[in-house]
């Protein structure tokens, strides 16, 4: 095989990614300003993989029509096509995209992260400095939040008060299940397995241990929801026993056995209520490193950990399952300023260099972070970030990413 052919990446037996030197790699727009930083992100990965590289490797892009161009271009808003192609490819990378409003398409980022059972939210969140932040030692914070994306009340599973539905709901919760349910009631439903919620946790713990991070974090309010959240932090443990003993301890045998101090190489695994932890990332953001939590809660602490390193327009994500990874922008499409070549491409780009590490393209990975860590530093900055560093020279979308790409 001509290693300088653009080829489909590959998965092992074990569900390994096999990466040719020039792999083809779908890539939706998104709407709105993804129009904007698509083209810049993209400009600062192929710049950054070639010069890590020495041109050895490239990436062949493959754009899907989904979201409005897709609407628009194929009367589809999302494809069974498209999906299949991310299937096949195995990583893709997208832009923000709009919620068609009264197609019956909740969203299209849940209805992708579901028909692939893309399971894992991965948001890593640190500090860029001098990006403005409402923390005192905002250097403090480096997590990694793992959402699980499947199931819990986002499972879709609800139903409105005085509709038909809830009404046989309400009849059978309260003459078969004690419950005395009144008046006009919409019921949702938060259904948490076991088995979606031991898959998450384990990639949230082999994360951990392949990047040397302390701790895994197992967030919950199963003090409350006993039977789902604190499910959760129970199986979480009990993954972390199965299959990972030789590589963890828990809390308690830290100070029981280890006065403390993890030896090296184990990672600790806790856990934590939900609102307890709200205050402890504030307080003392050091003490976490890897999160794991069912899906409302990670919603919830994902974007505010984004707040306090400074906002969503920094913050790369991803959606991960066994079969592939969709890397994207956290933020919304913006529709203001779509086409004004004018807002932050830095979470897209972030974004990317996750895509590259996920590749094993490190190197890459580590350029466009440290390009894009530079840049920032010699204040060289979009305009959400001009208006508040004092002394910033604001830039255009493109330029940010030329300014980048220059640091490479
Ligand atoms: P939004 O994130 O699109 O915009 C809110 C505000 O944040 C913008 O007006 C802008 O001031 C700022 N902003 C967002 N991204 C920025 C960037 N990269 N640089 C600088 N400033 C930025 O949120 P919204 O207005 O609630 O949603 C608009 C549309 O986006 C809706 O259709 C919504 O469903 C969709 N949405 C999509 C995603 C996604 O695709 N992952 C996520 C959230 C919202």
């Amino acid at each position: 095989m001509d290693n300088s052919q653009p080829q489909k990446i590959t998965l092992t037996a074990h569900g390994a990614l096999q990466v040719p030197d020039v792999p083809i790699i779908p890539f939706i727009e998104g709407d709105g300003i993804g129009v904007d930083i698509w083209p810049a992100t993209r400009h600062v990965i192929d710049k950054a993989v070639s010069a890590a590289y020495d041109g050895r490797r490239r990436i062949e892009w493959k754009e899907l029509l989904v979201g409005e161009k897709g609407f628009h271009q194929t009367g589809q808003w999302l494809s069974d096509d498209a999906l299949n192609t991310i299937s096949e490819h195995a990583v893709a990378i997208k832009g923000p995209m709009t919620t068609p409003v009264g197609t019956g398409i909740r969203s299209l980022n849940v209805a992708i992260r579901q028909r692939l059972d893309l399971y894992a939210c991965v948001r890593p969140v640190k500090y860029i400095d001098p990006v403005p932040s409402p923390m005192k030692a905002p250097h403090k914070i480096d997590m990694v939040v793992f959402r699980e994306n499947t199931e819990d009340l986002y499972a879709g599973i609800e139903w409105q008060a005085g509709s038909d539905e809830v009404k046989r709901v309400i009849d059978f919760l309260n003459t078969q299940m004690g419950t005395t349910l009144t008046g006009p009631t919409g019921i949702g439903i938060k259904p948490i397995s076991e088995a979606n919620t031991k898959r998450l946790v384990a990639r949230a713990i082999t994360y951990a241990i392949e990047l040397q991070r302390p701790s895994v974090t197992l967030m919950h309010k199963g003090n409350i929801m006993k039977f789902t959240e604190g499910a959760f932090s129970r199986w979480g443990y009990e993954v972390a026993k199965e299959h990972f003993a030789d590589q963890t301890l828990t809390e308690a045998e830290l100070y029981d056995t280890y006065n403390g101090k993890a030896p090296d190489g184990k990672v600790v695994i806790k856990d934590r209520i939900a609102d307890m932890l709200f205050q402890q990332v504030l307080l003392r953001p050091d003490e976490f490193s890897v999160i794991a939590t069912p899906n409302l809660n990670g919603d919830y602490i994902s974007d505010a950990l984004a707040a306090q390193v400074g906002g969503l327009g920094m913050a790369p994500g991803a959606n991960i399952g066994d079969r592939c990874a969709v890397f994207e922008a956290t933020h919304g499409t913006a529709p203001k300023y779509a086409g004004l070549d004018k807002v932050n491409p830095s979470s897209l780009i972030l974004s990317g260099a996750m895509m590259l590490d996920h590749l094993g393209w490190n190197e890459a990975a580590d350029r466009v972070r440290a390009a894009l860590q530079a840049t920032v530093r010699d204040g060289v900055v979009t305009y959400d970030l001009a208006r508040q560093i004092q002394g910033a020279k604001e830039v255009a979308c493109s330029a940010f990413a030329t300014a980048i790409a220059e640091r490479l």
